[in-house]
């Protein structure tokens, strides 16, 4: 192969490889775009979060980053959900910029049985991994005692792969990149 051609044929794989680059980009954009909307239209947490529509459930703690509800249908006697007032689909949307936020809804939860005199540490703290999220905006699972839990309930919230105690969470999240 001649000089030239070769030039021509790194100067055409220079370009595919541009091109590729820019639809990459815009893929990427896109997708970003999407998720850097905080509160989604169709979301009845987003709703929940936000005292959009009602009947909304009693939200027993209010904070500017998250609320605390009781779960519709409760696994044990106590049973809540601690959300953030943004939308994010799951714990696998987050980075660990939201290290803090997912800190600061553990403690409250914590802090939320506590004040009913519960021991947060004999609770069942934590997050449903997609697929086998119920609600696609992340939801903190706070459930006590786990002994009122039935047997389909014990294995939902197991630590496995499909649930991740909240301590979990965060030492994973601390790994993850920005
Ligand atoms: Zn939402
Ligand atoms: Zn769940």
């Amino acid at each position: 192969m001649c000089e030239s051609n070769m030039k021509r044929k790194r100067l055409y794989i220079a370009g595919l490889a541009g091109l590729g680059l820019i639809v990459l980009v815009s893929i990427y954009k896109s997708g970003s775009n999407r998720s850097s909307v905080s509160v989604i239209r169709d979301c009845f947490f987003c709703d929940f979060a936000h005292h959009r529509k009602g009947p909304p459930p009693v939200l027993e703690v209010e904070t500017d980053e998250y609320v605390i509800f009781k779960d519709k249908y409760p696994a044990a006697k106590h049973h809540y959900l601690a959300i953030p007032k943004e939308h994010f689909d799951s714990l696998k949307a987050l980075n660990r910029s939201h290290l803090g936020l997912v800190q600061r809804m553990e403690a409250g939860m914590m802090e939320f049985f506590r004040s009913k005199n519960i021991d947060p540490t004999k609770a069942v703290i934590g997050f449903h991994l997609p697929p086998f999220i119920s609600v696609r905006h992340l939801h903190l699972h706070g459930i006590y005692p786990p002994s009122d839990m039935g047997i389909g309930n014990q294995i939902s919230f197991m630590s496995s792969f499909w649930f991740k105690k909240s301590e979990d969470a965060i030492r994973e999240l601390e790994g993850r990149e920005l």
